[in-house]
């Protein structure tokens, strides 16, 4: 079968789960697109991706930044950290991955889940996640607008993308869970100091994200999550360029700093994680 039926299929198996953008009515499937009862439709790609923004948006993710992030995830830079989560989404059996980008975490995460689905605000992005040969669902989409019904999933996973909280309550389930990965000080600190020293970019704190997810969240837990990624030379040169830190960088520091590549790269995140009940929300 080819791969836009196996997503159309896997796509009615989950039904119901998409909402359509425009009118907020039911999707279905019918052949390979998705129709509301008022016969707005959304095509599947031939990789079984679905757009859902009326026009593209551009963002600052390139075929090329998007390439090294691909080899950067592939080589297992991630990894630890979607170990844990992976550990807490048990037993879920429907996980939304917010921003989910070239869509390798998506993958990872929904290996044992029973319908994945991943989106991003970025075209080219989903182009590369649709190559992935698993079984999640990928679509381009708003977060601000998500297309997607009430109560359509059990766990939410937002790796280093802004929070909407009321549409992530709004489309999971009650008792549903966040699972939110935020950078913290020691994130890509080599990068850090190597490109901002002396500026106000050389430290980071994540403490007013944290403040606002626990405002929202007050039983929230966070797990501290830290580790040294070894690098070879071509990776060390996709990890600066996969990330925004090094875009708005000094063009002659950034150019030094892939000369002179590093053989590790610090990787300290936060997991915060939340189980999201009607009675807690605001
Ligand atoms: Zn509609």
């Amino acid at each position: 079968m080819r791969k836009i039926e196996l997503k159309a299929q896997a796509m009615a198996a989950a039904a119901p789960l998409f909402a359509c953008p425009v009118c907020h009515e039911e999707l279905t499937v019918k052949g390979t697109s998705l129709v509301c009862p008022q016969d707005h439709v959304f095509d599947l790609n031939k990789k079984g991706c679905v757009n859902f923004l009326n026009a593209p948006v551009n963002t600052e993710y390139d075929e090329e930044m998007l390439a090294a992030r691909r080899r950067v995830l592939t080589a297992g830079f991630f990894t630890p950290f979607l170990k844990r989560m992976a550990s807490q989404l048990a037993p879920a059996d429907r996980l939304l991955d917010i921003g989910c980008g070239e869509g390798t975490p998506t993958d990872y995460l929904g290996a044992n889940v029973a319908t994945s689905v991943g989106f991003d605000i970025s075209a080219p992005a989903i182009k590369l996640a649709g190559a992935l040969n698993g079984p999640a669902l990928f679509c381009v989409a708003d977060l601000a607008r998500l297309p997607f019904l009430e109560n359509s999933f059990t766990a939410i996973a937002d790796i280093f993308s802004p929070g909407a909280y009321a549409e992530f309550e709004r489309v999971l389930r009650p008792g549903g869970k966040i699972l939110k990965i935020i950078p913290a000080s020691g994130y890509l600190r080599e990068l850090r100091q190597a490109l901002y020293a002396g500026t106000d970019k050389a430290t980071y704190s994540n403490a007013s994200v944290k403040d606002h997810f626990y405002a929202r969240y007050p039983d929230a837990v966070s797990e501290p999550i830290s580790y040294d990624f070894a690098c070879t030379p071509e990776l060390f040169a996709d990890i600066v360029r996969m990330t925004p830190l090094s875009w708005q960088a000094d063009p002659e520091k950034r150019a030094a700093l892939l000369a002179n590549p590093l053989p590790s790269i610090h990787v300290d995140v936060e997991l915060l994680s939340t189980e999201w009940n009607q009675a807690s929300r605001s």
